[in-house]
């Protein structure tokens, strides 16, 4: 048995790599972070070849940082982010186009006509759990196939393989012998029925997307195959895949159903296990497959996805400017009593949930000639805690239940100021683990698990240690008076999107 597992993280800005040990201590960790491409206002771009070239990067670089050879790691777990679409030739592993990533607006117009469709929404809905949005694979699939030379005719002649990003890495691990996702990244396709757990005919005919392009599905915990020899010298293999929201879910050990954690990361995902029911909302949360699903027995979550969280912290420094580093926020942030009235709303791609409009975008409003630059980062991360208790009032509604306890994680979960405005914002307490790499973690776990190198669920609960906790102490009349404000700050961004 090999004493480590190897968690890859492929997130929308930077391809992770952590070793863990059996107690899921931090062994070592490389991280890389790699290009966006923005060709058009609204589009949003990886390139696929650098996807892989990072991530292999990092991986390399965290076995040989501590010295460890392939032959000393059990397992490999993937994890990555979600939706992003990439079609490549099987013959020669090329991708025909740049993968499209979850934030992409694209397709916009097409979902719009998904709309106006007989209760196509509905169907979808039904049979996917999913709101139907461009944040959603469907669309960017017959996107690619509509709009790359000959790509449809290649597609069905059974020469394209799709897959999200789980599938190009494994794809590549094994240099092309296994073609094969699972059922938490194939639940958010649109294409997938997350009640038979098969791709759905209807929907794969109503989008136009041939059946012999899409992967095999699997558990998030079993064996997919092994990784060439080629790749790091001896095969490793490669025994669980996970979208990273249901990843972290499963890392922070939220194994019982009304368990929740919120992730904040580029956006920020809440995602309750609901067990073996699906719940649907009408406030706007999505019904999704849990990490925990096997083909008999499905296991769900309800999640209200943020687009813009920790984005808009990385808008700070990259296009305003404002600041050198993620975390020197938290510093400008105190040295302000509040914002001073000002709300950003970073609809910078539309708002996700409990909004769902792809036009509606970022607004600033109550600026003043004496606002400064601490009360505009200040209300930059205002923001996140805003949107995420958006999305726990419609969780607590749909699911008729009272949250008791936030857990957190994601790289935006480091910051204090943060975490203590959630907290005050949302009358809850906002409980942080020593381990904020839930997502990678996650993925570690389904992979020991499928292996053998954990024995069961138990045995890992035992590996979850509290880092942080933050109490809220806000009056019930500031919170009332701040999330007023806020609320008219959203229906402007709305309101830009009807103008
Ligand atoms: P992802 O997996 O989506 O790439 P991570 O979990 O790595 O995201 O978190 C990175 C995001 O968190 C970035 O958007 C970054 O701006 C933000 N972030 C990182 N550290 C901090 C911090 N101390 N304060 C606020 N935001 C932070």
């Amino acid at each position: 048995m090999g004493r480590y597992i190897m968690a890859l993280d492929q997130g929308t800005t930077s391809s992770r790599c952590i070793l863990f040990d059996k107690k899921g201590n931090i062994i070592s960790k490389s991280s890389k972070e790699y290009e966006q491409i923005y060709p058009k206002e609204g589009w949003v771009e990886h390139n696929p070849m650098e996807i892989w070239s990072s991530q292999l990067g990092v991986a390399i670089e965290a076995m040989a940082m501590v010295n460890v050879p392939a032959d000393d790691i059990e397992a490999i777990g993937i994890t990555n982010q979600r939706e992003t679409t990439i079609i490549w030739d099987k013959k020669t592993g090329k991708p025909v186009y740049n993968a499209i990533v979850w934030q992409c607006r694209r397709t916009a117009d097409s979902v719009e006509k998904i709309m106006h469709d007989d209760n196509m929404a509905d169907t979808i809905k039904k049979k996917t759990g999913l709101i139907p949005d461009a944040y959603f694979s469907a669309t960017k699939i017959a996107w690619i196939l509509d709009n790359v030379d000959g790509a449809r005719e290649k597609a069905e002649n059974g020469e394209l393989a799709f897959g999200t990003v789980d599938t190009w890495l494994i794809w590549n691990l094994t240099k092309g012998k296994v073609h094969a996702t699972d059922y938490t990244n194939a639940a958010r396709t649109m294409l997938f029925n997350i009640h038979t757990l098969e791709w759905d005919k209807e929907l794969l005919e109503y989008f136009n997307i041939p059946e012999n392009m899409l992967p095999q599905v699997k558990p998030s915990s079993c064996i997919y195959g092994e990784t060439d020899k080629s790749v790091f010298g001896s095969s490793i293999i490669i025994a669980g895949a996970a979208g990273d929201q249901q990843s972290a879910l499963f890392g922070q050990c939220c194994f019982n159903p009304g368990e929740v954690k919120n992730t904040y990361g580029t956006g920020c995902f809440l995602l309750m296990n609901t067990g073996n029911n699906p719940i649907y909302s009408d406030n706007g949360l999505l019904t999704t497959l849990a990490a925990g699903s096997t083909k008999d027995k499905p296991e769900y979550a309800l999640e209200g996805s943020v687009f813009v969280a920790g984005a808009v912290v990385q808008w700070l420094r990259d296009e305003l400017r404002m600041i050198k580093d993620a975390a020197s926020t938290k510093e400008y942030a105190m040295k302000v009593e509040n914002t001073a009235g000002v709300y950003i709303v970073p609809a910078f791609s539309g708002l996700g949930a409990p909004y769902w409009n792809p036009y509606a975008r970022g607004t600033v409003v109550g600026l003043t000639r004496g606002t400064k630059k601490e009360h505009f980062i200040r209300a930059a991360l205002e923001s996140i805690a805003y949107q995420a208790d958006d999305v726990i009032r419609a969780m607590e509604k749909s699911a008729d239940i009272k949250l008791s306890g936030l857990k957190v994680d994601g790289g935006a979960s480091a910051n204090e100021f943060l975490m203590q405005f959630q907290s005050d914002i949302t009358g809850e307490s906002v409980i942080r683990p020593s381990c904020i790499e839930t997502t990678a973690l996650g993925a570690a776990y389904l992979a020991g698990l499928a292996t053998g190198y954990w024995k069961d669920k138990d045995e890992i609960k035992k590996n979850w240690r509290l880092g942080a906790e933050y109490d809220a102490h806000m009056s019930p009349d500031e919170r009332r008076k701040l999330l007023k404000n806020w609320k008219h700050a959203v229906n402007s961004a709305l309101f830009w999107a009807e103008a």
